[in-house]
């Protein structure tokens, strides 16, 4: 096919996309001469929604019109705030409205989580995590092994084989195994940020089980990229952040998954606060905890209700389809970048290599490219031709074309973008 047919097939793929009617929802960054840039960093923040705005304006005219009694006379009363995030999230999640709550910060949560479920005794002490998992959670798990009085070594850290860039299922089972009931918790990424693999969660969800440990997953990369059944996998807890795919803001409200079985459990550990308190007389101020029966038990603070108004704006727009049908559109998509990638890698001879996993089922939306050569070359191209991506040191560009707002078109644009870098370097 020559170039005018490729992009009228393309342009054909998106007119026929079921989704395509999402990208307007949604601001695209546009450059200085008002196009719309190519956004493929949905991974690190996704895109505004429109209505954004409007959910953020009625809570502000609320609070202008009623000051304190917008708590009970706001349109959404702003007492029960969180409880408007739980039908949402629970079908994202896969999990019943009660096991999950809208709250805080990411990392804060993976702390509350780790309050909970991780409770070393005698020789059940270690902690299991991704070797390249993203800082902030390393920083985590960490500083709760000091807490504990532990040393780091008690923190287990999964590497790929030699030569290779993901981790095998086999060999994540092996080391549980042999972990056995020396391991406590695992808290793995369950997309890792880096490479983008997706993990077994089911399957590794079991070992860890069956050796006695509790199952953590942090969720930040898989949340609103692809479909999940937390409450099936048996996962114990989880958390995620809501501003990469699930379009959320800067800084916005992170979530929490605490499965059921845990949540009439008397001797969990659990830092309190009165929003946890069981919420029929949680007004009557008693100077004793009575936990909510469900995972809102969790929750310490009253609800930031301004930056949680973008949230709901987003997780309408995911009430008005599915993981299912968004995961569909998002292996074409990936699928597509890959084909692309593939072709200019061959007709140009680049030295690079594409770091996530071959297998569609092992991945999320986000292709990693690695470039040990004109990497950063090529980066600063695609970036200031019309490209938003995402660089790491020393060699790595993530690209992450996300089924809700990204169109064949988009990634049409990136391959001219880099033929013409490859033209002329
Ligand atoms: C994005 C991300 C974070 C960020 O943490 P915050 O507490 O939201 O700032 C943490 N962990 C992982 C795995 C992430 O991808």
């Amino acid at each position: 096919m020559n170039n005018m047919e490729i992009d009228s097939e393309i342009r054909l793929q998106d007119e026929k996309d079921p989704l395509k009617s999402f990208r307007n929802a949604f601001f695209i960054p546009k450059d200085d001469k008002g196009n719309e840039r190519v956004y493929l960093t949905g991974n690190s923040l996704g895109l505004q929604p429109k209505e954004a705005k409007t959910y953020l304006l009625e809570e502000l005219e609320d609070w202008a019109k009623f000051g304190v009694e917008g708590h009970v006379h706001a349109r959404r009363p702003w007492v029960e705030y969180h409880s408007f995030f739980s039908e949402s999230l629970a079908r994202i999640m896969g999990a019943k409205q009660e096991e999950v709550v809208a709250m805080n910060g990411l990392t804060a949560n993976l702390h509350l989580l780790m309050v909970s479920f991780f409770r070393p005794k005698g020789k059940r002490t270690k902690l299991l995590c991704e070797g390249k998992a993203f800082p902030s959670d390393l920083y985590a798990l960490r500083s709760q092994l000091r807490f504990h009085g532990l040393d780091d070594s008690n923190l287990v850290l999964l590497h790929p084989r030699e030569g290779e860039q993901s981790l095998r299922t086999e060999d994540i089972l092996a080391k549980v195994h042999e972990l056995g009931d020396t391991l406590a918790l695992s808290m793995l990424g369950a997309v890792n940020f880096y490479t983008g693999q997706f993990f077994e969660i089911q399957k590794i969800t079991q070992a860890i089980k069956a050796v006695g440990a509790f199952a953590g997953w942090d969720l930040a990369h898989a949340a609103g990229n692809l479909p999940l059944e937390l409450h099936k996998w048996d996962v114990d807890c989880a958390a995620w952040c809501s501003y990469k795919y699930m379009n959320s803001g800067p800084g916005g409200v992170s979530g929490i998954f605490i499965h059921e079985k845990h949540h009439a459990l008397t001797d969990i550990p659990r830092f309190e606060g009165w929003w946890g308190h069981d919420s029929e007389s949680r007004f009557k101020m008693p100077d004793h905890f009575q936990p909510m029966p469900t995972a809102e038990a969790w929750q310490l603070s009253n609800a930031p209700i301004l930056s949680m108004a973008a949230h709901r704006a987003s997780l309408d727009l995911f009430d008005k389809t599915s993981m299912q049908e968004l995961r569909i559109k998002s292996l074409k998509l990936t699928a597509y970048l890959e084909e692309i990638l593939n072709e200019l890698g061959r007709k140009y001879q680049t030295d690079w290599s594409i770091l996530s996993p071959i297998d569609p089922e092992q991945r999320g939306c986000q292709l990693s490219l690695l470039l040990p050569k004109k990497g950063r070359a090529l980066f600063d191209y695609i970036q200031s031709h019309g490209v938003t991506a995402d660089w790491r040191e020393p060699d790595v560009i993530r690209l992450a074309p996300v089924p809700m707002y990204n169109s064949f078109g988009d990634l049409n644009r990136l391959k001219k973008i880099m033929i013409e870098f490859y033209e002329t370097h």
